[in-house]
């Protein structure tokens, strides 16, 4: 891609986005809450918020834009449509982080990314990423208060 391609994804991305929170388990390192036998974190730990990983908190800016796969025999195969995020080349997003996107009335989504692809220029320096991700089965309200505590900040 050329600078000029890059630079106008950049300013559509600004044009579009909004303050989100983007949360990344750090695989590595397993909270003190994970199940031995199930590799799973308890569902309502303030640590981790259930990832069963220690994870970090970013605040980043991000535009959503809703999809729905198109081909038919795909639509048999994941019933749910998801969200698809487009985010500046400042952190990296991978799979298995959360994004954590405010709604109208005050809400939030809580997205669980399943795949995301970073998009290169000419220089191989990433400009952007699109982060495809579905509903995550959380308890909200736990997480959103868990996550509260951590941010300092009322998201309920
Ligand atoms: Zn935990």
């Amino acid at each position: 891609m050329n600078k000029l391609f890059d630079q106008r994804i950049k300013n559509l991305i600004d044009m579009f986005s909004v303050e989100c929170y983007l949360i990344h388990p750090n695989k590595n390192i397993d909270c003190v809450c994970k199940d031995f036998d199930t590799k799973q974190g308890s569902k309502s730990c303030p640590i981790c918020l259930s990832t069963g990983n220690q994870i970090t908190i970013r605040i980043i800016e991000a535009a959503k834009q809703p999809y729905s796969l198109s081909d038919m025999q795909s639509k048999y195969k994941f019933s749910s449509d998801g969200s698809v995020f487009y985010s500046k080349d400042i952190y990296p997003v991978h799979t298995d982080d959360i994004i954590v996107y405010p709604l109208p009335n005050n809400k939030w989504e809580i997205a669980g990314v399943n795949y995301s692809m970073k998009y290169e220029s000419t220089t191989n320096i990433p400009v952007y990423y699109q982060s495809y991700c579905a509903d995550k089965k959380f308890d909200t309200i736990v997480f959103l208060k868990n996550l509260s505590k951590i941010v300092k900040r009322d998201l309920l």
